[in-house]
């Protein structure tokens, strides 16, 4: 008999997993049901990557399991929210046994690790296009915003970016870097760790976040545009990592880290007020934030400076986006 759709779900992604005892209904009925906290707000995120647009055919399956969850988790994070349930829908071009095992199990470890639960899901045959649909949890009216920046509030970083453009860059042979520096650039394109413990300690202290996707400049962007505020960074103070600073030049370095994107880092914003708190948090965690700079009161304007100079972003540097065409 031929392995067709059904024996798919049930032998990958029917759960071998940890169960979450608030699932009513999992995969197997025409929904999935779900039990939330009582004084609780449901926060819900959608991601999708393509093949040949979001990654390259020769991505590791187990990557692209782990990848297209822990894209999903970030914006939770960012948001706030503690991770609870992901749907999952597959298009697939071909059942490819050993593919779908490691694209399987990439996906069951970040799922099990953050103790969020498959529920549900669509698979299709066509072109491979993978996209996740993530369920998180809030105590009512405590998710973190983008609006939200005021003037005088603290702009920081969960940690170094650049990596992932740094890993495509050499992956298209445009720098050379030492066998190293490749596998610890290369997993972090591939095996991105979504900052789901800080963003929900963040809840009552930061006053907007978001996560790097795009770039800093893109998503510090959105929130200076969504608050209607503006923004000034020190970028001798932006968090570069040992491959980046070792392997290419200052001004490339800080490129990379601008507009490349793919890092999943949170930038975010403290309000002074809460600056003592927020230390204090910190100093418990094994995350490190770093202060990248200040919001201002100059609506939409995002001023870089480096050594007290100011810094103006290579051409086309506000981070990608699709549909937009390059003049
Ligand atoms: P329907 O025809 O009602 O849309 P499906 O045949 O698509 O149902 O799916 C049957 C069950 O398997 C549903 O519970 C659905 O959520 C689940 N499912 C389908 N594809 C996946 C997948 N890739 N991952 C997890 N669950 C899936
Ligand atoms: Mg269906």
């Amino acid at each position: 008999m031929a392995f067709g759709e059904f024996d798919l779900i049930d032998t990958y992604f029917t759960q071998r997993s940890k169960q979450r005892p608030d699932v009513v209904i999992g995969v197997g009925d025409d929904g999935a049901v779900v039990s939330l906290p009582e004084r609780s707000e449901l926060v819900i995120v959608t991601d999708t990557m393509v093949a040949d647009v979001h990654f390259d055919s020769d991505t590791p399956a187990r990557a692209l399991g782990h990848k297209i969850v822990a894209v999903n988790l970030s914006d939770l994070a960012a948001m706030g929210a503690e991770p609870a349930w992901i749907s999952l829908a597959v298009t697939l071009p071909e059942v490819d046994h050993e593919w779908l095992t490691d694209f399987a199990a990439g996906l069951r470890e970040i799922c099990d690790y953050y103790g969020c639960q498959l529920i549900g899901g669509d698979t299709t045959q066509g072109p491979l296009s993978l996209t996740v649909t993530a369920h998180g949890v809030v105590p009512a009216g405590s998710a973190i915003k983008r609006a939200g920046a005021r003037p005088g509030d603290w702009i920081y970083l969960s940690g170094p970016l650049g990596d992932a453009g740094l890993a495509l860059a050499a992956r298209q042979q445009k720098v050379k870097l030492t066998n190293e520096h490749y596998k610890r650039v290369t997993d972090r394109l591939y095996f991105p760790s979504p900052r789901v413990a800080l963003g929900q300690s963040l809840r009552g202290i930061a006053s907007s976040a978001i996560d790097i996707s795009d770039g800093l400049a893109a998503d510090l962007g959105h929130i200076i545009k969504a608050s209607g505020v503006g923004a000034r960074v020190t970028l001798e103070a932006v968090p570069l990592s040992l491959p980046l600073t070792e392997s290419v030049s200052q001004e490339r370095a800080l490129e990379l880290a601008l507009v490349s994107g793919d890092d999943y880092e949170l930038c975010f914003t403290v309000p002074e007020a809460r600056r003592g708190v927020f230390d204090t948090l910190i100093a418990h965690s094994p995350t490190k934030p770093i202060c990248i700079g200040r919001i201002t009161s100059e609506t939409g304007k995002l001023k870089l400076e480096l050594e007290g100079e100011p810094w103006e972003l290579p051409e086309a540097g506000n981070g990608f986006q699709h549909f937009s065409q390059r003049k």
